[in-house]
């Protein structure tokens, strides 16, 4: 996938920065873990410092100095799982922010302006992310909605670009984050929802993909279904997807999940579960997670995986983090978050590494069967 700021090769892993900064760790170290790509939160980021604050920076490249591609998400999955007081309209979402309660509004438009303002290289269409579990008759109102809303999204860029564009009220607004955009050619990707029915996934995807987008995500999945539901979903719509898009699953997954969901078709993802688990002492490894807080790691002077190239693995033992962890020292989270990031990103790579060799299939086999979770429950998480 070609963006403003460089390539992306696919499957791809996207570590999550949700306040303009992925936790814990800088964009020097992001581009050591050779990271292709990271993700802003819209909404975190229109709460906190606000918009104008990044525009007057020149964008979210040069506000947290990361010049690779930046994806953001709209703003929605957020304001329906976050904010306070929201009132969902077919104009858009109303609602107070869960920081100091200020109240705001967000509509399809004005989703498009903020992500213009922020200057990412791939913007996502606003939605309505269903909850589960979730009525048939809701959930396919609101994929309509976000059919709907996936419509004017597109026309308010469309406008935008356009030099013959007229200048309404609406238009002028629309004009003014255009010109504060930093980053041209911003790709602009289509949602799909319909919560855990097959055919709302199929009319969906196909309302979607007929507004031709740069691209297509899967939305509404891992929202605490259980996961042969969340594979279901996504095989539902992928057959309605254009071949040569890319698609992105959100929100997903554990290492088990992505190679399953690549299976299926889909090219990008992005979870907090590397950054989020290494905080309470969970690491990844090829066969499962580990808890280094565990008494069993106190003596232990093997690396958090053998023969894993990442910085704390060259460097530090599990009993030395272990210790930092239960001293509550910054350095420990860091080293695992530093671990975790870098297990997904190679894992992805070795993906992308096994397609070319046509040997996939068998590798996702083996990778499965071998790994386990321990330690924690990653559906409560
Ligand atoms: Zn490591």
């Amino acid at each position: 996938m070609t963006t403003a700021h460089g390539a992306i090769e696919t499957p791809a892993f996207i570590p999550v920065g949700t306040q303009a900064s992925v936790k814990a760790v800088s964009p020097r170290e992001l581009r050591e873990l050779e990271a292709q790509i990271i993700l802003g939160n819209t909404y975190h980021l229109f709460v906190r410092p606000g918009i104008e604050v990044i525009r007057d920076f020149g964008g979210l490249h040069k506000f947290m100095n990361w010049n690779g591609p930046i994806l953001t998400d709209s703003g929605g999955y957020q304001i329906f799982s976050l904010a306070k007081l929201r009132k969902i309209t077919e104009e858009g979402a109303q609602f107070q922010n869960h920081v100091d309660g200020q109240p705001a509004f967000i509509s399809p438009e004005i989703a498009m302006e903020i992500q213009a303002a922020l200057g990412s290289d791939v913007a996502m269409v606003l939605d309505e992310c269903a909850p589960y579990p979730c009525e048939y008759d809701y959930a396919a109102r609101s994929a309509q909605m976000t059919a709907r809303w996936a419509a004017r999204c597109k026309r308010a860029v469309e406008a935008n670009a356009s030099p013959a564009r007229t200048m309404s009220p609406a238009n002028l607004n629309a004009a003014a984050g255009t010109v504060a955009a930093t980053t041209v050619n911003q790709l602009l990707f289509g949602i799909v929802q319909g919560a855990t029915f097959d055919d709302l996934r199929k009319s969906s995807a196909q309302a979607i993909a007929d507004l031709d987008f740069d691209g297509y995500a899967i939305g509404g999945v891992s929202v605490g279904e259980p996961e042969e539901e969340m594979m279901r979903a996504v095989e539902s719509a992928e057959p309605c997807l254009p071949k040569d898009r890319p698609r992105y699953a959100m929100g997903l997954g554990t290492p088990p999940q992505l190679l399953e969901m690549t299976a299926r078709g889909m090219d990008m993802f992005d979870c907090v579960l590397p950054t989020r688990l290494a905080r309470n002492g969970t690491a990844f490894t090829a066969s499962g997670t580990i808890n280094l807080k565990n008494a069993e790691f106190a003596l232990d002077k093997k690396p958090i995986e053998e023969d894993c190239s990442c910085p704390s693995c060259r460097e530090f033992a599990r009993g030395y983090i272990r210790h930092l962890v239960k001293a509550e020292e910054i350095l420990g989270l860091r080293l695992i978050t530093l671990h975790n990031l870098h297990f997904y990103l190679a894992l992805m790579n070795r993906a992308r590494t096994e397609i070319e060799r046509g040997t996939f299939d068998q590798f996702r086999r083996g990778f499965v069967m071998e790994y386990k979770v321990r330690d924690v429950d990653l559906a409560k998480l």
